[in-house]
């Protein structure tokens, strides 16, 4: 099944985290990276702190929904991820945007990820990697949002280059 991961760091050294989150992900069982999108700098949202580094990531797995999650909770942890309050700023979060067609809500995972449609920092990286699934119009609702696409998806090519 192909799964689209969002990947935003907002403490540390963020772009190392990010390249050590997604050779993490390909290391996953039965999972391998397919795609990676730019990589975008955006402001916190609802929150204070740096700003972030966003970007998406395609994954083929064989791995269920829910296993999933808790496999990108682990590299999140690895990551010194801490969850002092909502929103905090964070050294690595790892959200499943997409699992396939795949609807699911349940009290831990809720897929499509329930606030995509509202970020720029979530949709437009998804709409490099997968336009089909990012309708026009969600798009032109988040273009006030500020975004930089700081570099184009070389980012990740020592990290994806780990794999193969
Ligand atoms: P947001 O969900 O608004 O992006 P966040 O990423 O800061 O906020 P976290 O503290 O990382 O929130 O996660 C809180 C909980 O969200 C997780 O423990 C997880 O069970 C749940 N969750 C529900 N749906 C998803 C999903 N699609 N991807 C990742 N986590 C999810
Ligand atoms: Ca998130
Ligand atoms: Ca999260």
């Amino acid at each position: 099944m192909s799964a689209w991961i969002g990947l935003g760091a907002n403490l540390g050294d963020r772009l190392a985290t990010l390249r050590t989150a997604l050779s993490a992900m390909g290391a996953l069982p039965g999972t391998r990276v397919q795609g990676v999108s730019s990589l975008y700098g955006s402001a916190p949202v609802d929150a204070g702190g740096p700003d972030y580094l966003n970007a998406v990531a395609q994954v083929q797995t064989t791995l269920a929904p829910h296993a999933l999650l808790a496999q990108l909770q682990a590299i999140e942890q690895a990551a010194g991820r801490e969850r002092p309050y909502r929103n905090a700023p964070r050294t690595l979060d790892l959200d499943i945007l997409l699992y396939g067609d795949e609807v699911i809500d349940t009290p831990t995972l809720t897929v499509p990820h329930p606030r995509l449609h509202e970020r720029a920092f979530a949709l437009c990286p998804l709409a490099e990697l997968a336009p089909d699934r990012v309708p026009a119009h969600q798009l032109a609702a988040v273009a006030p949002q500020r975004i930089d696409r700081v570099q184009g998806a070389d980012w990740a090519i020592q990290a994806t280059r780990q794999l193969s």
